[in-house]
């Protein structure tokens, strides 16, 4: 592997990766999206805004290379995809400088997203070889079944700004790997470190029209021209329960196979019997890994009475020793938002939760300055009322609830229309599998505060989502089941 080159985040020039849209191995010049860093408001670079022809010209690439890529050996494929981990791994700093400019996340965490990104090609790399199929008799004794799993054609991916690279490799490195080609479309706040990362498919040979990446201000027009072209056989998307429920009616027209990785409300469950510390650490992560801006981001802390002053303290504590400021400055733990708009959502949530009898611990009011910031905040006695309770902050604010009884914990946690991730601290293990069970998520860390992995199925239940990315059933989401039955 390639040692990891050392990069300086001052000398950043983000015009280089503008350079268009990435189609059938080339760059299409344009521009007509501005891409604004978080930190000051400045522009960053501009991007090229994809008209509905743009994209079908994509899925014109992405059909023409389609029957190369998946007669591609699976171990060439797998090759060609450790090429992408260590190309990105070899680029990290670069690409983490990057993604905290767009993105506004501390360095750390994006450093930390980088390494989580890469780790999808290498963990895809080494599935490209391990698609097992089946043979076996059938019940009846007369004959075989036979499955084999096969490419389930071109796929369009559509991702968030929270984690600019991350939620684009967790879709295109099982995509590859299962003998797809696909149309990424990223968010328009984020769009440079796609771009960045089509130069690096690109070098680790990538065949032209394998991946193709659009930035489009019409991303409704533009996907749903996409669905309706026959050759387009699957949607992935990452992003909002809103707009996954629009796409799923969008892609119902011509049955296109969906996954979908939505919204989140996770709770934080800490019992009595929880290692103080412990929760305290986990609470840290799961609260404030990018802001909180993070699907997975604890949303409610329920806390049992006993143990419930002391999680308040401890938390505070922690929370107030961050320091807020440009993602790229190495002091920064808490960096800014992405948009106005998502300040204007968490300062109306707080109010909300203020007006309904919240006291504020910590923070609870947005600076004057420049740049879109919002400070570490820590609230108690929140009713369950309050829209926070209800609907994802996406942001340094936690919100604790207090609870007596171990059903009464489980009640809250599931008192939402979300099911992606869970926290539960105990002590006790039996207690923690049973409340790990009860608990409505597709996800649950117990006594840990993370639980991202790529070898591990990530997904929801509810209105987080259907499917999962990920593991080994990730390559699944890209492969139909083709079963021939024998005469023998
Ligand atoms: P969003 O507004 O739903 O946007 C996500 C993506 O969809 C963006 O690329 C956006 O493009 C695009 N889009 C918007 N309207 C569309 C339409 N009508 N047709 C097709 N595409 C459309 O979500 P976001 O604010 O970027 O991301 C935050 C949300 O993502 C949160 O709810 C978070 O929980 C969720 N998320 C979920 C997971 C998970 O794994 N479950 C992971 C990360 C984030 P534009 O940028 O051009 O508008």
């Amino acid at each position: 592997m390639t040692a990891a080159t050392k990069f300086d985040p001052a000398s950043i020039d983000c015009a280089p990766y503008a350079k268009g849209l990435f189609i059938g191995g080339k760059w299409l010049p344009g521009s007509g999206i501005p891409v604004v860093n978080p930190s000051d408001e400045s522009i960053l670079a501009e991007v090229p805004d994809a008209s509905v022809a743009d994209a079908m010209a994509a899925v014109d690439a992405a059909d023409a290379a389609a029957k190369g890529w998946r007669k591609t050996p699976p171990r060439q494929r797998g090759e060609i995809l450790r090429r992408c981990f260590e190309l990105m791994t070899a680029r990290a700093e670069e690409l983490a400088t990057l993604i905290s400019l767009e993105n506004g996340k501390a360095l750390s965490d994006a450093r930390g997203e980088v390494a989580y990104a890469a780790e999808f090609f290498r963990w895809y790399s080494e599935e490209a070889v391990r698609i097992a199929g089946e043979f076996r008799m059938a019940p009846a004794g007369t004959n075989r079944i036979l499955v084999d799993y096969q490419p389930i054609g071109i796929a369009v991916l559509i991702t968030p700004w929270n984690f600019p690279a991350a939620m684009a490799t967790r879709k295109i490195a099982p995509a590859l790997a299962a003998g797809c080609t696909v149309i990424l479309k990223p968010a328009s706040e984020t769009p440079l470190t796609a771009y960045a990362l089509a130069d690096i498919y690109a070098e680790a040979g990538v065949p032209p029209g394998v991946v193709n990446v659009i930035t489009t201000t019409q991303p409704g027009p533009v996907t749903n021209a996409m669905l309706a072209d026959p050759r387009v056989r699957k949607l992935s998307f990452t992003g909002s329960t809103p707009v996954g429920r629009a796409l799923l009616a969008e892609a119902a027209k011509t049955v296109v196979n969906c996954s979908m990785e939505l919204g989140g409300n996770a709770p934080f469950v800490v019992f009595d019997d929880a290692d103080l510390e412990a929760a305290l650490d986990g609470a840290m992560v799961a609260k404030m890994r990018n802001a909180g801006e993070a699907c997975t981001a604890a949303n409610r802390f329920i806390v049992q009475s006993g143990i419930h002053d002391a999680f308040v303290a401890g938390l505070t504590k922690r929370m107030a020793a961050l320091k807020m400021g440009p993602g790229t400055d190495a002091a920064t733990g808490v960096g800014p938002m992405i948009t106005k708009k998502a300040v204007d959502k968490i300062e109306h949530l707080v109010a909300d939760a203020v007006t309904r009898g919240a006291r504020i611990e910590l923070g609870g009011s947005r600076p004057t300055d420049k740049g879109f910031y919002y400070p570490p905040t820590v609230m108690t006695g929140v009713s369950t009322a309050s829209e926070m309770m209800h609907e994802e902050i996406f942001g340094p604010v936690a919100p604790v609830y207090r609870f007596e009884t171990d059903e009464e914990a489980i009640a809250m946690a599931n008192d939402t229309e979300y099911g992606l991730a869970a926290y539960v601290f105990t002590q006790d293990l039996k207690r923690g599998l049973s409340v790990s069970g009860e608990i409505e998520a597709g996800m649950v860390a117990l006594n840990r505060g993370l639980v991202s992995d790529p070898a591990a199925p990530f997904g929801g239940v509810k209105q987080s989502g259907l499917g999962r990315e990920g593991g080994v059933h990730g390559i699944l989401e890209y492969m139909e089941a083709k079963y021939i039955a024998t005469a023998f």
